[in-house]
């Protein structure tokens, strides 16, 4: 990797300022989920072992730049608290007289927890006077949100570039690096054969995804809704099935760009109506008529995608097959999650859905990387540079 991590530089007797996403989901005052504290330990413990206090910075939910009581971040510090078994302070704010005067009396091991960012506009407009405010809270700063590396905040990139200026330095924490090596490296130097797998709802959300994929890999097989979009612009008709009219024209460009290599489903899961108890038949994909809707892939298309994946030493996944919400429909997605934990290859899997899907079948741990970002991964995987990782230090 290109930039510098938190073991390129000298963190002991540091107060290092650490951007996490705590980003987590409450209810009634208590994190119902930690996956996203328990993501950021590695870096934390890493700092602490070697002699640094952790002043940690995170955005949670969207408080619209007003103080939010439901927001504040005190039930992340007592969870934190709990998984580090060490006391974590939360302060009030995360910038002003007081939080400084805290962050300067640290010593090694000490941890606090800033009150949520966006509690102040200046976080989201990325404003240049409240980044340095920030930034002189420490000696050097982490970034280990990777899923919010894809947005220009204060805490983000305008936080780093102040810390830089100042001639500190501004580095990667370990899920931050985890993060860009697997996605970094599925882009732009994959073993092959290289696999991509896409579903989702729409064509239109991740067409530079598609397209950046379509470049890159030996063959992309497609399924979801987004499936129906290339069926139309094949002139099939799709009865009720979603489809994305305005995407028609730029479906038909893709299945020109990808020809062979494009490996589209064969068979269907239609359904009388969008719900789980519907009526349902498996047909060939030009066969839907009329008052019904695709809401997975078929048997036949799974082997299809098994004999497809043959061989594949990388595979990267974005996107479900069917709408899984609903058991009925959720056979496909399942089937491949179990596929790709079957494989002898690197698998891949990014995407808020896609990971919920995941996670739903058990298989987790058998992926070689799930990505805790789904907006950023897509960034990445499209080929765009993250502004959180750009502003960091180089090597
Ligand atoms: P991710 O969050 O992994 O990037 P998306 O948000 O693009 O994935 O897509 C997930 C959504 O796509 C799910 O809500 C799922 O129900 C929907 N979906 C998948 N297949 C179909 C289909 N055939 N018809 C309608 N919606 C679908
Ligand atoms: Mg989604």
């Amino acid at each position: 990797m290109s930039k510098q991590t938190v073991r390129d530089v000298n963190v002991a007797g540091k107060r290092v300022l650490v951007r996490v996403d705590f980003n987590v989901p409450l209810e009634h005052g208590v994190v119902v989920d930690d996956t996203r504290i328990q993501a950021a330990l590695p870096t934390i413990r890493y700092l602490l072992d070697n002699g640094a206090a952790v002043i940690l910075m995170s955005h949670l939910g969207r408080p619209k730049g007003k103080s939010s009581f439901d927001l504040r971040m005190d039930p992340v510090a007592a969870r934190l608290s709990k998984l580090l078994g060490r006391q974590v302070q939360k302060l009030d704010d995360c910038i002003g007289p007081q939080v400084q005067a805290v962050c300067r009396s640290l010593e090694r091991g000490d941890v606090v927890l800033l009150e949520n960012t966006r509690f102040h506009d200046e976080e989201k407009a990325n404003d240049p006077d409240f980044a340095a405010q920030l930034a002189a809270l420490g000696d050097l700063y982490v970034n280990d949100a990777f899923g919010t590396a894809h947005r220009a905040h204060a805490s983000t990139e305008g936080i780093a570039r102040a810390v830089r200026e100042r001639g500190g330095a501004a580095v990667a924490g370990f899920l931050m690096e985890q993060e860009l090596s697997f996605l970094g490296q599925a882009v732009d130097d994959p073993e092959r054969p290289f696999v991509a797998i896409m579903g989702g709802a729409k064509i239109s959300d991740k067409i530079g995804v598609i397209e950046q994929l379509l470049e890159r890999c030996d063959r992309l097989l497609i399924g979801g809704g987004m499936a129906n979009t290339f069926f139309k612009a094949m002139g099939f008709e799709m009865g009720d099935s979603l489809v994305e009219e305005d995407a028609v024209a730029t479906a038909a460009a893709l299945l020109e760009q990808g020809k062979s290599r494009l490996v589209l489903p064969v068979d269907a899961v239609i359904a009388d109506a969008f719900e789980n108890d519907a009526h349902m038949r498996v047909v060939a994909p030009d066969q839907v008529p009329a008052g019904w809707r695709v809401l997975d892939i078929g048997p036949n298309t799974l082997k299809t995608f098994e004999s497809a994946l043959g061989g594949a030493r990388t595979v990267v996944w974005n996107g479900p097959l069917g709408v899984f919400e609903m058991p009925a429909f959720a056979k496909g997605t399942l089937a491949v999650a179990k596929l790709l934990a079957g494989l002898d290859a690197t698998t891949i899997v990014g995407g808020g859905d896609s990971v919920a899907a995941v996670r739903q079948s058990g298989l987790m741990d058998q992926f070689t990387h799930v990505s805790t970002g789904g907006g950023a991964s897509l960034e990445l995987l499209e080929g765009k540079t993250l502004p959180g990782v750009a502003a960091l230090s180089d090597w």
